[in-house]
């Protein structure tokens, strides 16, 4: 039996079993065609499928893996903490550390609160500002994604701003008629919101950079006025850094755009701002479950059990999830960053050069460490600025040149509207084997 021949076997018994044979909707290999790669392992930078076969891995886990897969360190703290205990349902030392280095990072999460997703946070931040504010509407940015929160999966409209329809079935017209989906990068259009509806909106929510419809970074300034409009009309800015947080940088994106005045970070902002509640997910758990909420102590205390809005989790704050983000968040130095930065750069420059010598159309588009490839015309002119921008891309170039990709033995992420991801494990020999398969990949792409 060959591997695709094994790997098809799979396919079939899970989707026998599993909804679309999968656990989260991307992995399924939708939009690029093909049966999906079944892993067994996975070290550094590479992952192994269940036949044996390495790949240069540039999902690293949707985000988690700034270090590699399977850490050392991380994989040994996992391990200790096991040997002592699975899931106590009470407080730990360690949440504690773990709360405390967040804040390090982020001063202005003066308290957090751990979750086991990123969806729960931002289901719990909403929740929180609409306590707080003692408002209901909620509005969001078309192109951002924050978890499969009912109320956040509105898609966008068309002109300035348009109330959201439900982005899945199952999502009453009721849950997004409290949900106001807006252009991204266009504080006109927020202005206008605000202006009519102002005395409403307990929140804005927006990802600190936009990764989930590709790379569309904030334009200068976007985030501090969103700052500025939440600040004047009593709202709450929610700064979604499941993504980017710990990240991008030590203090995540707020730590590059918000924290001009810092001091300690790298400021490319020209203004300091801070928003009222961070979400966390994905590196701060190191791999594991574990996400989080934080902000000023007085509104975080409104949580149960100080406060008013509820929230709980039997897995909350879980001591193996704790250890892996403890170990992560201290072993994430400033040269693990620079080493991202750095490959990270390598990677995207080769892939913009690649495209360019196969005469395919495109804008590589950058965050921070996390980029995307934009194909198309109008996308290699214009630049990509919102949604509707990333949605008009030519889509149909990145099923070929992904499957070359992988044919060589480097796994991007299967849909063109995703960040690709480094870590500190790509050394010289990952990225090596990732510039070599690009030129034939770019020439799939231009067929
Ligand atoms: N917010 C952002 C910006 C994300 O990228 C994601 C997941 O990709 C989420 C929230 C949801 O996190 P989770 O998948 O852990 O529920």
């Amino acid at each position: 039996m060959t591997g695709a021949d094994t790997m098809h076997d799979l396919f079939t018994r899970a989707r026998a079993v599993i909804p679309g044979g999968v656990n989260s909707p991307v992995r399924a290999y939708g939009s690029v065609g093909g049966d999906p790669r079944f892993v067994a392992s996975a070290s550094g930078p590479y992952i192994t499928d269940v036949t044996g076969r390495q790949y240069v891995d540039l999902v690293m886990s949707w985000g988690p893996a700034l270090l590699g897969h399977a850490h050392p360190e991380v994989v040994e703290a996992v391990e200790a903490a096991a040997r002592r205990g699975l899931s106590f349902g009470a407080p730990t030392e360690a949440e504690v550390e773990l709360a405390e280095a967040v804040r390090e990072r982020v001063p202005a999460a003066q308290k957090v609160r751990f979750v086991s997703t990123g969806t729960e946070a931002t289901m719990t931040a909403i929740r929180l500002a609409r306590g707080a504010t003692g408002r209901d509407i909620v509005v969001k940015f078309s192109g951002c994604y924050h978890g499969h929160v009912d109320a956040l999966l509105a898609e966008a409209g068309s002109g300035v701003a348009t109330f959201g329809l439900p982005g899945s079935a199952g999502v009453t017209p009721a849950t997004t008629a409290e949900t106001i989906v807006v252009r991204y990068n266009d504080v006109a259009a927020l202005e206008a919101v605000f202006a009519e509806r102002g005395e409403e909106i307990a929140a804005v929510i927006t990802e600190a950079a936009p990764a989930n419809m590709g790379v569309v970074p904030p334009e200068a300034g976007f985030n501090a006025a969103l700052r500025r409009l939440t600040a004047a009309h009593g709202a709450l800015l929610i700064l979604d850094e499941v993504l980017t947080g710990f990240r991008v940088g030590p203090s995540g994106w707020w730590g590059l755009d918000g924290a001009a005045a810092g001091g300690d970070v790298t400021a490319t902002g020209s203004e300091s701002w801070t928003p009222d509640l961070f979400t966390f997910g994905k590196v701060v758990g190191g791999g594991m479950p574990l996400a989080g909420l934080g902000g000023r102590a007085e509104l975080m205390d409104l949580l149960a059990p100080s406060g008013p809005v509820y929230q709980a989790g039997t897995l909350s704050g879980n001591p193996l999830a704790t250890a892996a983000g403890l170990a992560t968040l201290r072993l994430a130095d400033a040269a693990v960053y620079r080493h991202v930065d750095r490959v990270a750069g390598t990677v995207a420059d080769a892939v913009g050069a690649a495209l360019d010598a196969a005469g395919v159309a495109h804008r590589v588009q950058r965050a921070g460490n996390l980029f995307s490839v934009f194909f198309g015309e109008a996308a290699a002119r214009d630049g990509v600025r919102s949604y509707a921008d990333a949605q008009a891309q030519d889509t149909f170039r990145h099923p070929p040149f992904f499957h070359a990709m992988l044919d060589a033995g480097v796994a991007l992420p299967p849909s063109v509207f995703e960040a690709w991801f480094l870590s500190s494990a790509h050394d010289d020999a990952a990225v090596e084997a990732i510039l070599a398969a690009l030129p034939r990949a770019a020439r799939a792409a231009a067929a």
